[in-house]
């Protein structure tokens, strides 16, 4: 991975060792599997969380940069709620295609019950690698978000290779379990490739590419931000910048 390139405004003001959402000190953090420190006990949030927290925030300002957005979250963990509430959200809408995680609305992914452009911000979790119609779903996506409204889009993709389409039974249930499956149509249908996931989101969205680091473990995450229009300003990643994250020739 190239490291030169990406250098993220910082807030002089934070403590690289604070939770950007919630301010508890990483001497609180907890310990995960191979991950020493990583856990913060009070929001919730991990390297992902904070890395975007922490990039959001510099980019769009901290406080106030969703004010008043009325949010529509797919799959949201609790510290992606603390997160958007952070960020200034005056409503999160959590909505999943099955009820484990107790969303406000459980409900068909590709046909939401939403109206059109009915939310500022569609953040997203993880949900498009476990449905059947990936596309239908940002299609979804696109139709409840108000015109000047953004998706952020965040999944796990391998940068150096395709899609993977997992047809195996045993892997679909291998996250949720069967109930998911066979009720809800909920289960592991894929692993992302990232080019492929980038031109799949860009057949609905203007997309921007967002690269986030995690200050501590150097961790690095890149999320997706989807509008109406093409995105080609800062803070979002240039052709040049998406070259290098892709270990491509950027010659042409
Ligand atoms: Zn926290």
């Amino acid at each position: 991975m190239d490291d030169a390139d990406h250098n993220l405004a910082e807030d002089p003001h934070r403590q690289a060792d604070d939770c950007p959402i919630c301010s508890t000190p990483r001497r609180y953090f907890g310990d995960l599997p191979g991950r020493p420190r990583v856990s913060c006990p009070k929001c919730g949030s991990v390297e992902r969380h904070r890395a975007f927290a922490g990039a959001f925030g510099a980019s769009f300002g901290a406080d106030g940069s969703m004010k008043g957005a009325r949010v529509l979250a797919l799959r949201p963990d609790r510290a992606d709620r603390a997160m958007l509430y952070g960020f200034g959200a005056a409503k999160v809408v959590s909505f999943d295609g099955f009820p484990r995680d107790t969303p406000d609305v459980v409900g068909d992914p590709t046909a939401m019950e939403f109206g059109d452009a009915s939310f500022d911000v569609v953040l997203d979790n993880g949900l498009l690698a476990t449905v059947r119609d990936p596309g239908a779903v940002i299609a979804e996506m696109r139709r409840v978000l108000k015109p000047a409204g953004a998706a952020l889009i965040y999944e796990s993709t391998a940068l150096d290779r395709f899609t993977v389409e997992i047809d195996d039974r045993e892997r679909q249930i291998s996250w949720y379990g069967e109930e998911a499956l066979d009720a809800y149509g909920i289960g592991l249908f894929r692993e992302w490739g990232f080019s492929d996931l980038e031109q799949l989101l860009g057949q609905s969205f203007g997309l921007g590419l967002f690269d986030t680091r995690d200050p501590v473990s150097e961790r690095r995450y890149v999320w997706f931000f989807g509008m109406q229009a093409p995105m080609t300003s800062a803070p979002f990643m240039d052709a040049a910048q998406r070259a290098a994250l892709l270990g491509l020739d950027d010659s042409g």
